[in-house]
This record gives structure tokens, sequence and C-alpha cells, in this order.
């Protein structure tokens, strides 16, 4: 075997604050070939996500912290090169752990096969058939628990969680609220996903208002991707017995400092409000279920999938810093 080079992006320096360039290096290294029990993969597609910033602090929120002057890593899809693991061959679709790096050298118990419904749509698999898909499958249906007739209010609502997540409660029968950061975010979740209201929250003014102008009858299930003035909002329009599926706070994910907190928690008491924090790899038993429903769903139309794909692995870290300034729509994904 030919002796491969991959190319590798590091983190060498722990941000304060908004990451920026010379906090990650583009490093080269020389792959041994594979011994017994790993494989050799290509990777195609590699997932950039905001928990990963979480990875870059010292001390990670709930997942583990990346090392310095190491490669990091997150969700990828790759072909298989060379295996010397009987459960992979040459040109096997796979899923791994191995994103900021071009070529990987995996242990084959780190990989999962994957049976493409469409080998043109790999990407899909890092979004809305991978974790961000499943997280508004278990977020919604397990934490946020809609009736039909009831109002959910979604934030990031055109990301790769949220989009998902507004789609499905339509399909459950809801009033579908969602904000987003752009009227052409607004646009289409409007048209293509089917909500019945989108708030631009950077020029609605006061966001209480303009929620309870979009959800005249309240909020029953809050999905929390933002934090800050979004949770304060939502509590302040919620109904009795509503339900929060806490799922990020995205707005704080850059702070040197903590920020100060929503000014109105008491209504989680008087309005009997639950909170349900989740992290989607706890619903490994949900798995199968969301990725057979979700492939239906997609094959069928119901479910609109929209992606910003940045190509390059030098273009990584740029792919990666546009989550937090909203220059993403849809999933974004890295195509190497
Ligand atoms: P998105 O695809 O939604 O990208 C992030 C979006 O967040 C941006 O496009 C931007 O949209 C919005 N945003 C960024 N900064 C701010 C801000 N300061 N205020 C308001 N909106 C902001 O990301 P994901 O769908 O991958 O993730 C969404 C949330 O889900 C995140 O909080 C993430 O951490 C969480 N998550 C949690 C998981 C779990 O297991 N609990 C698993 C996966 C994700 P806009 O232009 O609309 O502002």
């Amino acid at each position: 075997m030919q002796q491969i080079r991959a190319r590798q992006i590091h983190l060498v320096n722990r941000p304060a604050g908004m990451p920026v360039h010379a906090d990650f290096k583009l490093v080269t290294a020389d792959l041994a070939p594979p011994q017994s029990g790993e494989v050799l993969v290509k990777n195609l597609y590699m997932s950039v996500d905001p928990y990963m910033r979480g990875r870059m602090r010292a001390v990670g929120v709930y997942a583990a912290p990346y090392a310095l002057n190491q490669p990091m890593y997150g969700g990828a899809i790759g072909e298989v090169v060379v295996s010397n693991d009987s459960a992979f061959k040459a040109g096997d679709i796979v899923l791994n752990q191995g994103a900021w790096q071009d070529y990987l050298l995996a242990k084959a118990t780190t990989l999962t096969h994957i049976t493409p419904f469409d080998a043109s749509r790999l990407s899909l698999y890092l979004g809305t058939l991978g974790m961000p898909g499943f997280t508004a499958y278990v977020g919604l249906l397990r934490f946020g628990e809609p009736k039909a007739g009831e109002t959910v209010f979604v934030s990031a609502a055109s990301g790769a969680v949220g989009a998902n997540v507004c789609q499905i409660a339509k399909m459950l029968g809801c009033r579908v609220v969602g904000s987003v950061g752009s009227d052409a975010k607004a646009d289409w979740l409007l048209q293509e996903c089917g909500v019945d209201s989108a708030i631009n929250y950077k020029t609605c003014g006061d966001l209480t208002a303009a929620l309870a102008a979009a959800a005249p009858k309240g909020v029953d299930v809050y999905f929390e991707n933002v934090g800050g003035e979004h949770l304060q909002a939502a509590l302040n329009v919620m109904n009795p017995f509503g339900r929060i599926a806490a799922c990020g706070m995205i707005a704080s994910y850059n702070n040197a400092l903590p920020s100060p907190g929503p000014n109105n928690l008491m209504l989680i008491v008087g309005k009997k409000i639950r909170i349900n924090g989740f992290i989607v790899w706890d619903h490994e038993d949900m798995h199968a279920d969301f990725l057979r429903t979700m492939t239906d769903w997609i094959q069928t139309g119901r479910i609109v999938s929209r992606e910003t794909v940045v190509t390059g692995l030098e273009n990584a870290v740029d792919a990666f810093l546009n989550l937090f300034t909203g220059n993403n729509f849809g999933k974004m994904v890295v195509k190497l």
C-alpha cells in the first residue's frame, strides 16, 4: 500500500470568546498501513456542529475536551480504502468520528456501515438522517410531547436540528412558530417547511411581543436551541403545563464569562413548566425507529432538507465559525 499523507486540523489554542483562525492549524501526518482490526477511510464529507465549541474548552460541558495539538474529531462520512477487518471492505460507505481529517486510520469497531438510499445524498447522514435529525426526533417526541392542536415554538428554526423539529411538529398537527436570524430563512420556513409563523429575531423588536402575536393561544412546547432572550420570551408566552425540550443554548457558547440569565424564571413555578435537558446519544433505543421513519419522510417528500456545503478541509474552520454568525442555511457540511 502506498504511503497515505492525511491532512488534519488540530486545535492549538483554547479559544477565549469567538474562536479565531490562530486557534487552529492545518497539519499533515503520514498514516501507517492498517493493522489487524483497523480500516483506512477516505472521508467524503465532515460535519461541523455547535457542540464542538464546548469541546474546545479545557473542561467540556458534556463531551470530552479536544486535546491540544491533536486532530479534532466529530461526525464524518467516508469510503473504505483499505480494510484489515472482516466486517469492512474497500468501497464501503461508513459513518465515522474522523471529522477534521481527510484520511483516517480507524478501529473497525468505531465505524458504522451506511447503506444510502440515494448515493448522491450521502451528506444527509450528517444532517437530517444523522445526529441533528435524530436530535430533533428525540427532543420533540420524547421531551416535547406535542399534541395535535398545540403550539410549538422552535428557535434556530431553519438549522440542522430546528428545521426537522418544525416539520415533524407540523406532521403531528401542531401550530408551529419558528425564530430565525434572516428574512430569507423565515421565507423558507414558511414556504418549504410549512410553519405557521416565522419571526426574524433580529428585526422583530420585542421578542416576547412578536412571539405572543405569532402564538395567540400561547406556547405549549418550546424547543430550545438558543437560550438567553429566546428562553425569556418563551417563558413569558408559555401556557400552564408547557414543556421545554432543552437541546442547546448557542447564544452563550462563545461567552468568555457567564451572561445574565432570564429574569423571569419564577414563571417555571407558576406555570408548572417542565424543562428537560437531553443529550441525543442517551437515546439509542429510538435510533432504529428514527432512521426508518425519517428515511420514509424524506423519500415521500414530507421532510425537506437544506444544506450549506463548503468545499475543502482548509475551509472547515470558516464553516464552523459561520454557525455562530448564522451564515449557514440548514445543515453545514464540508465536502472533502
Ligand atoms: P444550526 O444548523 O441551527 O446552526 C446554528 C444556528 O444557530 C445558526 O445558523 C444561527 O441561525 C443560530 N444562532 C447562532 N448564534 C445565535 C445567537 N447568538 N442567537 C440566536 N441564534 C443564533 O445548528 P444545529 O441545528 O446543529 O444546532 C442547534 C442547537 O442544537 C445548538 O444549540 C446545538 O448545540 C444543539 N444540539 C444539541 C444536541 C443535544 O444532544 N442536546 C445535539 C445537536 C445539537 P440564525 O441565522 O437563525 O440566527
